[in-house]
Formats: C-alpha cells, sequence, structure tokens
C-alpha cells in the first residue's frame, strides 16, 4: 500500500553480519542510535537480539535504550551518551549499561549496583576522560573512538594511546574502538568491534577489505507519467526547461522523505535497472525524472537506492555523508524486512 518503502533484506545484513564477524575474530557491537541510522531501530534490533555474533547494541541516549526493551530485546545495551542526573533510575529499571565519559556520569550513578563502562577520548576531541584511570568494581569495560579511520597515522596514535590506558586495567570483558572504518586496523587488544554503517552493506572507504553486500532498498512509486513539449519549465524556480519532447515521471518523494534539495538536476534515480535523471528542483513530496525511453507507467517503482546506486554514492553527490542521508529518512517511509 505504501508510496515509498526502505526494504531491509535479512540475508544480507546477516551476511554483512557474519563478514564483519570474520573477518575481525571479534563479537559485534552493533551501533543502532538515532532509530538505527534511520532504517528502523526495533526491527533491526529484533533481529540483532537472535544473531549470535552480536553480543550487545548500542544506542546514544536512555529513551532509545528503553524503547529497546519495551519491544523485548534481551542482549546487553549500551548508552554511548552516558548518564545524566535524573536519568539513572531508568538504567536499572531497563537494565542498561552506562557509558561513562565524565565525573558527573559517575555521581549520578552512585550506589547504583550496575556494570559500566568507562569513554576515553584518546584524540577524538568529543567524548571521554582523556587518562584518568577509573577505580570502581562496576567498571567492565573501556572503549575509545577513532576520529579519521581513514587517516592511518592518526588513527595509530589513538590507538597507541588506548593501549596505554588499557594498561592500567585488569580483567575487563569489553575493550573496543573499531567503527566499521576502524575494522581494517585489526587492532590486537580489543574484544569487541562497534559498528554501525557497515551492516547495511554501505562500504565506509574504496577498497574496504571486509566483503559486504547491499542490505537496504529505497523506492517509492510513480504518481503520474506525462509527455511534456519541447520548451516546457518543470518544476518550482524553473531550473530545467525541456529541450524536446519528453516523458516525465513524478515520483512519491521528496526533500521531506530524506532526498535532499541539493541533488536536484544531479542525481539519477533507477527505473528496472536503467538510470533515470533528476530534473528540475526536488519538492517536499515528489521528485520528477525523465522517463524518456522507459516503459515506465503510473504506480511502478523507481529505485532511490538498491543493488545500483548506495545512500554512500547518492550522499557524495549531495555534499555530505551516508549517515545524514539516512538519519534524515522520514517517518512516512514504511520500513520492511524482507528476505
Ligand atoms: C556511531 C558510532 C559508532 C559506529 O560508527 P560506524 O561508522 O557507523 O560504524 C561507533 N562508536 C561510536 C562512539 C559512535 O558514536
Amino acid at each position: 500500500m505504501s508510496r515509498a518503502e526502505l526494504r531491509i533484506g535479512i540475508r544480507s545484513l546477516e551476511g554483512n553480519i557474519k563478514s564483519l564477524y570474520r573477518f575481525s575474530q571479534k563479537p559485534i557491537i552493533a551501533v543502532l542510535k538515532a532509530n538505527a541510522y534511520g532504517v528502523g531501530a526495533l526491527q533491526v534490533a529484533l533481529l540483532m537480539d537472535k544473531l549470535e555474533e552480536i553480543s550487545a547494541l548500542a544506542v546514544a541516549c536512555v529513551e532509545e535504550g528503553i524503547d529497546l526493551r519495551k519491544v523485548g530485546v534481551r542482549k546487553k545495551i549500551l548508552v554511548l551518551g552516558g548518564v545524566l542526573k535524573g536519568e539513572e533510575k531508568a538504567f536499572v529499571e531497563y537494565n542498561l549499561t552506562p557509558v561513562v565519559s565524565h565525573k558527573e556520569h559517575l555521581k549520578a550513578l552512585a550506589g547504583l549496583n550496575i556494570p559500566i563502562q568507562i569513554k576515553y577520548d584518546t584524540g577524538m576531541g568529543r567524548l571521554g576522560f582523556l587518562e584518568e584511570v577509573i577505580k570502581d568494581d562496576r567498571v567492565e569495560g573501556i572503549l575509545s573512538h577513532l576520529s579519521s579511520p581513514l587517516d592511518e597515522e592518526y588513527s595509530k596514535l589513538q590507538i597507541e594511546r588506548f593501549v596505554k590506558i588499557l594498561n592500567h586495567y585488569r580483567g575487563l570483558k569489553y575493550v573496543h574502538m573499531e567503527s566499521s572504518a576502524g575494522v581494517v586496523y585489526r587492532i590486537p587488544f580489543t574484544t569487541h568491534i562497534r559498528v554501525g554503517l557497515a551492516l547495511y552493506g554501505e562500504k565506509p572507504m574504496p577498497n574496504y577489505l571486509v566483503s559486504l553486500t547491499p542490505a537496504l532498498e529505497l523506492r517509492a512509486k510513480i504518481l503520474s507519467v506525462k509527455t511534456l513539449p519541447a520548451g516546457f519549465s518543470v518544476s518550482y524556480s524553473r531550473t530545467y526547461i525541456t529541450e524536446k519532447s519528453t516523458r516525465v515521471g513524478v515520483v512519491a518523494f521528496g526533500y521531506a522523505d530524506g532526498l535532499m534539495k541539493s541533488l536536484s538536476n544531479k542525481a539519477y534515480l533507477f527505473y528496472k535497472g536503467k538510470p533515470v535523471k533528476i530534473i528540475g528542483n526536488i519538492t517536499m513530496d515528489m521528485t520528477m525524472v525523465d522517463l524518456t525511453n522507459t516503459d515506465a507507467q503510473v504506480g511502478d517503482w523507481i529505485e532511490i537506492v538498491g543493488q545500483n546506486q548506495s545512500f554512500t554514492d547518492l550522499a557524495k553527490l549531495a555534499g555530505t555523508i551516508p549517515y545524514e542521508l539516512m538519519t534524515n529518512l522520514s517517518s512516512r517511509i514504511r520500513r520492511e524486512l524482507c528476505l
């Protein structure tokens, strides 16, 4: 029934997880913050909850953790964004594991008997202690985050700083630092990898060493097809004028759905594997494409992301990153798990 859907391929998702696991030889902490990067956290989390390669899930804030527990997720849930005063009771009630990155977080957790993990800032310049060793029996793990995983020299510096901190701890169950792109460093002393983007088959760098298959397909239906004569303008502000008689399709997907306006007159969508150019300005709910030389009809699907183009490809054209493109996908897109 829906006009726009994001299809999540279960087989591909599972294949990517196995592939990441095989490559790193480490269990995975699946990062599902921001509604699993827009993919749909509840559906993805319930799937991940059953996979043995996944040892925990990670979210940004306590509310996201609560939502996962409420739908029945049983695995460990890490809350990356720490814990502020007033939130601590929810961590106990919903069995969430706080990532502590400030003395104030520790204060909020005073007297509560739950496991905690400590975050170190080895060069990200965001959350984390610089080098302070936290002497607390509740500490079950430490973590850090690479700021520029494509920069080998800087990443190695961060890894060196992290191992120095690790040497002050004993008997930790969790030591983790590698994100999707960071996996290629195969850090010898970490126990887990902590990945988000790569789960979906989006490659974090051009020659990524882990083999992935695209797990996401984003598509929308054609609302109208009509032939416009030469010299006719298409969409707001008349940024496109037909040069010849043109078969123009209107796709039920606009910038409010997450297709950035900056892709107007620039990107291609796909009809049955064939590229069809976006013409004129993308509007709030609709996008026009040139369907000349196709037999596309009203009600047919147009692929926005899938086998022919990834979120990473489209993001590059829009001058952004796949994370931003994906987290902008609107709630009116139907998310569906498929085989
Ligand atoms: C988002 C995030 C990740 C996952 O990064 P990907 O590039 O999607 O694998 C890992 N760790 C932290 C702290 C994050 O914020």
